[in-house]
């Protein structure tokens, strides 16, 4: 028998059958080719020590993640709305975004 769902977002439970969506997304950290530190004023050795002094696992987290939830179709639909609706002023990585 199939594990219990629950909606992530609005935390309905999933009878047996029902229509849920998964939504899995993927968070890689962006570079807009822009370094802002002077490299001649950072201390280089400061900034390893204090990389070497976060775990593996957060540093990983910092540039990328993945997660995945269970959806009702409401909250599916609340997330494509929600989503999409400023895409204009939030173009994808292929566009270029005016200052
Ligand atoms: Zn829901």
């Amino acid at each position: 028998m199939a594990d219990q769902r629950r909606c992530f977002a609005c935390g309905k439970m999933l009878p047996p059958g029902a229509l849920a969506y998964r939504l899995r997304a993927t968070f890689v950290a962006d570079y807009d080719q822009v370094i802002t530190e002077d490299p001649e004023e950072t201390d280089m050795d400061a900034l390893l020590e204090q990389c070497l002094a976060m775990d593996a696992e957060t540093l990983e987290r910092d540039v990328y993640e993945e997660v995945t939830i269970i959806l009702c179709k409401t909250c599916k639909d609340a997330t494509v709305s929600r989503l999409l609706r400023d895409k204009d002023k939030n173009p994808g990585p292929d566009v270029p975004i005016e200052p």
